[in-house]
């Protein structure tokens, strides 16, 4: 159990809960319960019910046969961009809500940076009658017009963040100081593996679906459930969470991560945290951050919005220090130029996100007979405004 979280919410020497003392009820209240709720059979049932129906999984496992001749390798893309709202971040929120009903929650809130995960939460808030507020950096939303315009029609109401640079880190505060002020009967959902314990580890199981069904997948595909390779890039680092968990201990599985280089990891302008960060704290966990001399965090930079984030949560960091993932980057330029080809040759316009694990092929040796899995976490309409405008197509 070399890569779970352990009795203390420590990946390694990342993670843990550094939260101020106000704050503390809450998150202990989750840490003392949400592991008999996730496995009790009445919330799976219901959970499944939800993935199934709802969501629409399992989500293919599709052989990308043009983009194997071209990378000379079998290529299999796993297709979160079919899930409702167009991403795997629904998964996460579809297990959190149920959670957050068995609390005896009543409240939701919530921190967006570009929208995606806002729009995940006000669908499930809508679904599950509950209010919800979702928290924005001012900046944010004026960035992502159609996001917000999303959520309320969901009935969601969105609150801008107008402290310090706008932005996500922002509205994570001002999420805190809400969750501070009303600890019984609201839930606070996080979008990625990130946060105090137990959030990173809840998060993680949530997504580990995508694993669980590429396994039984690759069965039928190739007789077997190990791929050569998994690939997955990573924001926060969720949808790799997911894509590679029931992989972790199956050491022949070669786990790639890929994280936005931005304009360059040389430049000024990325969000490569692998690459260029320290350990540090963040949004109450111990991991890896892009940070000055003294500690304050740097804004990061990429043209993908979803991987605009200044860290890696706990468990992405353990798996860099280990080594058990081998991580690469990808710059704007290699990413949408991957989104084209790629809806070029099968036909599917990936989110510049997941245009980002696309990238990778290219970097890695991979041989003839390598069978790839790419997690292909969102779908492309979001981001049609920064195809556009990069406009080399
Ligand atoms: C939010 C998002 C990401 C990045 O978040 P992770 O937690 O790293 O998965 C990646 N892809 C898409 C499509 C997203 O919406």
């Amino acid at each position: 159990m070399k890569y779970q979280v352990d009795a203390n919410g420590y990946y390694g020497k990342f993670g843990g809960a550094f939260i101020p003392e106000m704050l503390y009820p809450n998150v202990e209240e989750l840490r003392m319960n949400y592991l008999s709720i996730i496995e009790s059979p009445e919330f799976k049932k219901e959970f499944d019910y939800l993935l199934k129906n709802y969501v629409g999984r399992p989500t293919p496992l599709y052989f990308a046969k043009r983009l194997s001749e071209k990378h000379k390798a079998k290529i299999y893309l796993k297709r979160e961009d079919l899930c409702h709202t167009g991403a795997h971040k629904i998964n996460n929120t579809i297990g959190q809500i149920l959670l957050a009903k068995r609390l005896g929650k009543q409240k939701i809130i919530a921190e967006t940076g570009a929208g995606q995960h806002g729009v995940a939460t006000a669908t499930v808030c809508a679904l599950m009658g509950m209010e919800c507020i979702v928290y924005m950096g001012k900046l944010d939303m004026d960035r992502q017009r159609p996001n917000v315009e999303r959520m309320r029609i969901l009935g969601t109401k969105v609150i801008p963040a107008t402290s310090g640079n706008m932005t996500l880190k922002d509205a994570t505060n001002e999420a805190m100081r809400h969750w501070i002020n009303h600890p019984t009967d609201t839930h606070y959902i996080i979008g990625s593996v990130v946060g105090p314990h137990p959030y990173p580890d809840m998060v993680a199981k949530f997504q580990s679906v995508i694993s669980e069904e590429i396994k039984n997948q690759l069965i039928g595909e190739q007789g077997n459930p190990f791929p050569d390779y998994v690939i997955a890039c990573v924001g926060g680092g969720s949808n790799a969470a997911g894509a590679y968990y029931h992989f972790l201990n199956d050491e022949h599985v070669n786990l790639v991560g890929v994280e936005a280089a931005g304009k360059g990891v040389d430049t000024n302008e990325s969000a490569a945290t692998t690459a260029l960060g320290k350990i540090g704290i963040l949004h109450g966990s111990k991991s890896l951050l892009m940070q000055t001399e003294d500690g304050q965090v740097i804004e990061p930079y990429s043209i993908s919005a979803g991987l605009d984030y200044p860290g890696i949560g706990p468990l992405h960091s353990h798996l860099f220090d280990t080594g058990r993932v081998q991580f690469v980057s990808a710059t704007d330029d290699e990413a949408m130029e991957s989104g084209i080809a790629l809806s070029r040759l099968e036909g599917i316009i990936p989110a510049i996100e997941s245009a980002h694990a696309v990238a990778a092929l290219a970097k890695l040796n991979l041989e003839q007979d390598d069978v790839v899995v790419v997690n292909l976490s969102g779908r492309g309409d979001k981001d049609l405004e920064t195809y556009i405008r990069w406009g080399k197509y």
